[in-house]
């Protein structure tokens, strides 16, 4: 039993309780935005309080220990059973869009050079609950979940618990999320990505690449050592051949390290050549986001390098972007979260 809704379903069952139990509770959750048992007037007394006894009066089991806001950007720390810390990230956008991006573990233990959040190591995975709580907290406020995206702390494809937690995002008396609007970004952990493809073909998938050459992205994220380059870019044909959907490229621009025009030709040597529907990759420039806890040496590229990194991709036939950068000054940014309050 893997989410509190197994366990409410659980608790009806076990008390004989009818089946329509569920939707009443499930219905108050997702459709009234009641955030307690003890408000479900239309459940039986002793419905309730078996749910109370049982999972506590309160839906969300994650609560804010610290909010921060800028134009755009908010970003709460939330506290988690255990007394840790992970953050959330929402971007609003003009015509009311909002977007967030979710941590799926405590920590990260694959120590990626220019990380901040992989300067503490992992402190554990995040639950099912965890997961999904820290939409359910926007949702109970009133907010609209338009896009998820796994960017927060952690690496989502090593945690076994984010399937269930994707189930539980996509289930229609649940969250009831398309899974178009929600993304996965990874940095490469092959037997998630083929669990991925075959079980939620259409959730978005984006690769965080930071260097095309083995040698130096093995230096600045480890994990190439355990899932190499090479086969990752095999996995992610794999993926795009099966489901016929785009296939993201993150590139953090890192100055002097990974941001010359050999990288770039390099990059775009990496994704041509692979197929017929090449096109399907999408390479996405991130300008970096120092933090307090960012090893030193490294810093943003400026932005003419960061047109030029561009452009060389674009002359070569890559569809490329350069992703617009939200949250740096509240340390919202990529890279920037680390579950401290004073940053
Ligand atoms: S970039 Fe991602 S995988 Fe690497 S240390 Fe940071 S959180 Fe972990």
């Amino acid at each position: 039993m893997k989410s509190k809704y197994d366990k409410i379903q659980q608790i009806i069952s076990n008390m004989k309780q009818p089946d329509y139990r569920y939707l009443q509770i499930t219905n108050a959750i997702f459709r009234v935005r009641t955030g307690e048992f003890k408000s479900m007037s239309i459940l039986p007394v002793k419905l309730r309080n078996a749910l109370i006894d049982e999972l506590g009066n309160s839906i969300c089991c994650i609560s804010p220990a610290l909010q921060k806001k800028s134009d755009q950007v908010g970003k709460v720390l939330f506290s988690i059973p255990g007394g840790e810390r992970i953050e959330t990230v929402r971007l609003s956008y003009k015509r009311g869009w909002e977007s967030f991006c979710i941590s799926s573990q405590c920590g990260c233990g694959f120590g990626c050079r220019f990380c901040a959040t992989g300067t503490i190591g992992l402190k554990r995975n995040l639950t099912v609950d965890e997961i999904t709580d820290q939409l359910l907290y926007f949702h109970l406020n009133g907010h609209t979940l338009s896009s998820v995206s796994f960017m927060g702390m952690g690496e989502p494809l090593a945690n076994p618990d984010l399937f269930d937690a994707l189930k539980v995002l996509t289930d229609n008396n649940l969250f009831a999320l398309s899974r178009r609007r929600i993304t996965i970004s990874t940095i490469g952990a092959l037997p998630g990505i083929y669990r991925l493809t075959q079980d939620f073909p259409k959730i978005n998938l984006t690769f965080s690449l930071h260097s095309p050459f083995n040698e130096q992205r093995s230096k600045l994220m480890p994990v190439n050592d355990l899932f190499p380059l090479q086969e990752v870019m095999k996995a992610l044909d794999n993926h795009i051949r099966r489901t016929g959907r785009k296939v993201y490229i993150a590139y953090i621009m890192l100055q002097g390290i990974n941001d010359s025009a050999a990288h770039a030709e390099a990059v775009a040597g990496l994704l041509r050549g692979r197929g017929e529907w090449e096109h399907l990759y999408q390479v996405d420039l991130i300008p970096f986001n120092p933090t307090g806890k960012t090893p030193p040496g490294y810093r943003q590229t400026d932005r003419t390098k960061i047109n030029r990194f561009k452009n060389i991709l674009r002359s070569k036939g890559i569809n490329v972007t350069i992703r617009m950068q939200f949250g740096s000054e509240i340390g919202a940014g990529c890279g920037q979260l680390y579950g401290c309050q004073g940053d």
